[in-house]
This record gives C-alpha cells, structure tokens and sequence, in this order.
C-alpha cells in the first residue's frame, strides 16, 4: 500500500507542476492516464461504480466539491481553485490520495481555505494513534474548520483501505451517531475532509458525478492514506525518498521487507 500510494504521491506532484492557467481538466486526466501506464498500476476510479466513472482521476474546479469529470473543454482560469483525487492499484493493493491546487493567483479567502483544509487533515492524522476512535478523527477535522467559519461537507467521508479501495470504517469528517471503532495497528485509513467556505449542502450535476456546492461556494479537498502502526501515524501517500522509480516503462522496482 505503501509503494501504491508514493505511485499517486509523484503523479499528483506531476498535476501540481502542470496546473496553471489555460491548463483543460481534460489536461489533467490525460497526464493521470499516461502516469497509470507508465507505472505499470491500474486505475482505481476508471469504471468505478454506476454510471462507471470515465477517467482516471477525479478534477474538480471551484465549487464542484468532488468527482468532477475531466474535460477538454474545461479551461483553467487564473483565480481558480482545482481539487484532483487519484488512485491506484498496484499488486492488488490500492491508494488514494488529493490534493486542490491554486491556478495562477488566487484571492485570500481561497488562499485561507486551502490552508484550513490541508490544517485539519494534518490534525486529523495526528489522532492515528493505537487506542484512539475514528471519531477523534471526525472531531479535529471538524472542530478546526468550524473555528475557521467553514463547513464540513457530510455527504461524502473517508474509508478504510486495503485489497478495495473503499473498506471499513467510514471516517466521517463530522461527529455524528453510531459505530465508532477503536483505531488498531495496521489499519489504514483515507482521511478526506471536503469544505466548503459557504454551506455544507451539495447537489450532483445530471451527469450523475458532479457534485458541486449548492450554494455556489468554493470548496476544497485533502486526502491522506494513513497507516496505523505502533510508532504513530505513517502516511503512505506522502512524499518518500526510498521509493526510487526506474525510467518511462518499467515497472519500477520490486520491494522487499528492507525497503518499507
Ligand atoms: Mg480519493
Ligand atoms: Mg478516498
């Protein structure tokens, strides 16, 4: 999961380094489908679900919240904001992993809201502690964004992963009711929180997808794969220097236990 999961780190570094103005969504998603085949992994979100999901990367663009689908004809506009999930399969495990990017210059308000959200992921991840709840988790997501004056949006949380990419439990980004598991060694967990800067609500597009803020407000998204181990949280899908990758078209390099 680990080797997975830097798989997706270096391709949304790769999107990090080509969104700039003029850049289409459909840009975006055609780099995610080389990068897949250049590694030699497998889409997790291409035929996803019902209707089957027609990209490999999920671009989504100001107030669209999330499974927005790349598109030629969606140019990116200085000012705008852009969030791309991606994930993979690689030797039957998945990871997952999303980032939202700046476009050229934005204003203050979402220069606050990217920071808010990618702060309570990191405050979520800091409760990935043997012992802890997933609702711990739910609650710093939670609470920092409310003291920030945004809203956590409910329809939509994190999952376990593994073999599949979404798995027990549910991590909700909010409190709320019902099943609250105690956090075990070698679970891992997709911590996900979507924000918004206006309300919670969201509304899906007709093209079954889409889901964008009801009330037009810009919206945000972090994601993290996160393992539970002994020593602390370890975040699989962040940046690490032992994953080393061989040239365009091989396979990259096969792990042994010395290398994790
Ligand atoms: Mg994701
Ligand atoms: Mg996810």
């Amino acid at each position: 999961m680990w080797a997975a999961n830097q798989v997706v780190c270096r391709v949304l570094d790769e999107i990090g380094r080509m969104v700039a103005p003029g850049v289409t969504t459909g840009d975006i998603g055609e780099l995610a489908a080389q990068a897949v085949r250049r590694y030699g992994v497998t889409s997790a979100f291409l035929g996803y679900g019902d209707p089957p999901f027609p990209a490999v990367a999920c671009v989504s663009v100001n107030d669209e919240v999330v499974h927005g689908i790349p598109s030629r004809k969606r140019v990116l506009n200085d000012g705008d904001v852009v969030s791309v999930d991606f994930g993979v399969e690689r030797e039957g495990y998945f990871g997952d992993s999303a980032r939202t990017f700046a476009v050229g210059t934005i204003d203050a308000e979402a220069q606050r809201l990217l920071a808010v959200t990618a702060a309570s992921l990191e405050r979520a991840i800091e409760q990935c502690v043997v012992g802890r709840r997933v609702r711990d988790i739910s609650r710093a997501v939670q609470s920092h964004v409310e003291a920030e004056g945004f809203s956590v949006v409910r329809v939509f949380v994190g999952h376990g992963i593994g073999r599949r990419m979404h798995e027990d439990p549910p991590v909700p980004n909010y409190v709320g009711e019902g099943r609250n598991p105690r956090l075990k060694e070698g679970m891992v967990l997709a911590i996900e929180p979507m924000v918004n800067a206006g309300q919670p609500e969201v509304k899906v597009d007709r093209d079954r997808w889409t889901a964008r803020a009801r009330d037009g407000s810009l919206s945000a998204h972090f994601e993290h794969s996160v393992a539970i181990t002994r020593s602390g949280p370890w975040v699989l899908s962040r940046y690490d220097g032992r994953f080393e990758t061989k040239e365009a078209g091989h396979e990259g390099p096969r792990l042994s236990s010395q290398n994790l």
